[in-house]
């Protein structure tokens, strides 16, 4: 018997995908029960001995806006780092950064808004403010000689303001960019956009100038549309990918959003159609199941459910 999925190749999609595992950040960010230090650091190796070659840690930010991640510190002094991977941490301020570089890392993460709403929401500040508040971040984090990537959330629709136009979305980027940011990560973060929204958006970046090895896509599941659109990113030419293992995560200020795409729905259809990613689908399964057992809850990926026999 050969194993499934079977392999087509599509000579339109790239031959090689980058995945950008957020799983240990954005997923546990969002878990309510409080995971400990060496569980995280337990599920980081794994996810890197699955295949994964950049696996985001954590996040500095302020133990008492998320207490699942006040272990930060502890987080990154245990995990034994392997020189190929990329373990990236976000980082909110100069508070963050400067923890961030106490740890020694490489690859920081600023966190910024494409909605006035959601930008005061989720940092307390006017959508104009947050660019001065990452500016001297980002200089600071550069001159340290790191890798400074940019995330732009709701991108596509907001629950406050519902459609996001697209152009200020491109001028989000377009700030981040000039910044100092070597890679933008474009957010669905409550997981509501349709492929020829992602089609449009990518094309207007790319008519701006943006090019289109610096943009990754971050997206969610919540209305069952995150491959799809992940399909309709590919074609344009886009080569990383955020995805969380086992589908972990949600959005605190959205209620109804389900997790990222999950990695291993992502590894099943790249595999299916013959782009590289380096990640062992089974090992990731099985790290997966493993994590869900520790949640006490099925996981929501589909793959992680046919594959484990979860929700049987
Ligand atoms: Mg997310």
């Amino acid at each position: 018997m050969t194993a499934l999925p079977m392999v087509v190749r599509d000579p339109a999609l790239p031959s090689e995908v980058m995945i950008w595992e957020v799983g240990a950040r954005d997923g546990l960010q969002n878990e309510s029960a409080i995971v400990p230090t060496a569980t995280k650091v337990e599920f980081i190796e794994r996810l890197v001995d699955a295949g994964l070659a950049v696996v985001e840690a954590t996040s500095y930010v302020r133990p008492e806006w998320v207490p699942q991640l006040a272990d930060a510190a502890d987080v990154m002094a245990a995990l034994q780092r392997r020189p190929a991977v990329r373990y990236p941490v976000l980082v909110p301020n100069m508070r963050g950064l400067e923890r961030a570089l106490e740890a020694s890392v490489t690859d920081v993460a600023v966190f910024a808004s494409a909605t006035e709403a959601f930008a005061q929401r989720n940092l307390n500040r006017g959508y104009d403010e947050q660019w001065e508040m990452f500016a001297p971040v980002v200089d600071r984090a550069r001159s340290e000689g790191l890798a400074v990537r940019g995330y732009l959330s709701m991108c596509f629709g907001d629950p406050w303001e519902g459609v996001v136009d697209p152009v200020a979305v491109v001028a989000g980027v377009g700030r981040l960019l000039d910044m100092g940011c070597h890679a933008i990560s474009l957010g669905d973060t409550i997981g509501v956009a349709t492929p020829g929204q992602v089609a449009d958006l990518l094309a207007r970046l790319t008519a701006a100038g943006v090019p289109v090895e610096a943009v990754g896509v971050h997206f969610h599941d919540t209305y069952g549309q995150a491959l799809a659109n992940t399909l309709a990113a590919l074609r344009a030419g886009v080569t990383t990918v955020d995805t969380s293992a086992g589908g972990l995560g949600g959005c605190p200020y959205a209620k109804s959003a389900t997790g990222n795409l999950a990695t291993e729905d992502l590894v099943y259809m790249l595999e299916g159609l013959g782009i590289r990613t380096g990640v062992d689908l089974d090992a990731l399964v099985t790290t997966s199941a493993w994590m869900s057992g520790i949640l006490g809850r099925p996981s929501p990926s589909r793959v992680v459910r046919a594959r484990s026999h979860q929700g049987e």
